[in-house]
């Protein structure tokens, strides 16, 4: 059980030592590792997939890390054009979307290209281009540190709203171990998002088929460095680093007016592009935030580190930007990415 650092663990590589980090591989090792560290609360280690949406602290985390490595899909038919899929939760969700467009099974595949792995992807109920996880989960498996035991939670237990649940609201609770979706044999789920609509040259409402649409996904991500490239200058990055913020009606006919994008969520709640709302403020592609913090060249809404770069000093940008644009507009930003580690 060697220790490392959690910059060494997560997207960013930012974040200090860790305790023991235990890799997950087989359903088996986890069994092992609740019968080695024990299965109450007092014993939860920190769980990691990709560390693709944490800001991970200077200080590091003194006690166990576990990785959640284990893959595999297991198919059960339940009717002539649905399966059921269940997902072990170290499997990378990229890999479950070309899966399910080479079986033509249709419901994530606006998915594409999301890093990370599936038993994180409920955590925030991960989505794009106007699809997410709650559409198609049906139920997870889930280590319990409270009751210590693991249990089944149907989705509507997961609280899954705009990228939030309850997994969000009690950080530590919960290890998501499998991910159980309802996937259709048939065309993509209507369009809904115009982008890809222009991408994929449809009208919004159209149902190509799926591979089409998880091809035309990625092709308009890596225009618009949306897509995790391990040698790219900003492949040291966790994504928006801000959710599109909710606004009120006035906000939202105000802002409207100003040429800021807002649209509605699947809760009916508008929302503000965040992206649009920092270049309001002059933040540009490529401008510096902080030491070592910067835009990504090709992204406002997507901050990279370089050296220098300190999780703190990336902590302390992302609250000063936040309240930059609350004091020029009035709405208030959150960050996306998940503080992880021990923070002052
Ligand atoms: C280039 C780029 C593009 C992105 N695009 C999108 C996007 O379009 N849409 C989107 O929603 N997100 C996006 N993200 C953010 C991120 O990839 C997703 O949120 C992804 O689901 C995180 O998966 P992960 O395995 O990396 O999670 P991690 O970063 O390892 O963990 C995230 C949180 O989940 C917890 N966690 C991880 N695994 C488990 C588990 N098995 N059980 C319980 N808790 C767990 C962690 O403790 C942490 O709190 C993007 C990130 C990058 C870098």
């Amino acid at each position: 059980m060697p220790s490392t650092t959690l910059a060494a663990l997560t997207t960013l590589r930012l974040g200090g030592p860790t305790g023991d980090v235990l890799r997950i591989t087989d359903p088996d090792d986890w069994f092992e590792l609740v019968r080695g560290i024990g299965a109450r609360q007092e014993d939860a280690p920190l769980t990691l997939g990709r560390g693709s949406n944490v800001i991970a602290s200077d200080t590091g985390h003194e006690g166990i890390v576990a990785v959640m490595n284990n893959r595999g899909i297991a198919v059960k038919r339940l009717d002539d054009v649905t399966v059921a899929a269940t997902v072990q939760a170290g499997h990378p969700l990229g890999d479950l979307v070309q899966w399910a467009a080479a079986e033509h099974l249709a419901g994530i595949e606006c998915l594409a290209g999301i890093p990370g792995t599936v038993g994180a992807a409920p955590v925030q109920n991960a989505g794009a281009f106007g699809q997410q996880v709650s559409d198609t989960l049906s139920q997870l498996s889930a280590w319990d540190w409270d009751m210590g035991r693991q249990r089944t939670l149907p989705a509507r237990a997961c609280r899954l709203r705009y990228r939030h649940s309850r997994f969000k609201t009690q950080p530590g609770r919960w290890t998501i171990l499998t991910a159980t979706f309802h996937l259709t044999r048939s065309p993509a789920a209507p369009i809904v998002y115009q982008p890809l609509a222009d991408e994929l040259g449809v009208p919004a409402g159209a149902r190509p088929p799926v591979a089409e649409v998880a091809a035309a996904v990625l092709a308009n991500r890596c225009r618009r460095g949306l897509l995790l490239d391990l040698h790219a200058p900003d492949a040291r990055q966790a994504g928006s680093v801000f959710l599109n913020p909710p606004v009120t009606a006035a906000q939202a006919a105000c802002w409207t007016a100003a040429g800021c994008p807002v649209h509605r969520d699947s809760d009916g709640q508008p929302r503000a592009s965040a992206g649009w709302l920092l270049e309001h403020l002059g933040y540009r592609p490529g401008c510096e935030i902080a030491a070592g913090i910067r835009c990504s060249d090709r992204r406002t809404l997507t901050l990279t580190a370089h050296d220098g770069a300190t999780a703190t000093g990336l902590a302390q940008a992302l609250t000063a930007l936040s309240a930059q644009v609350e004091s020029a507009t009035g709405i208030v930003l959150q960050p996306e990415p998940v503080l992880v580690g021990t923070w002052p």
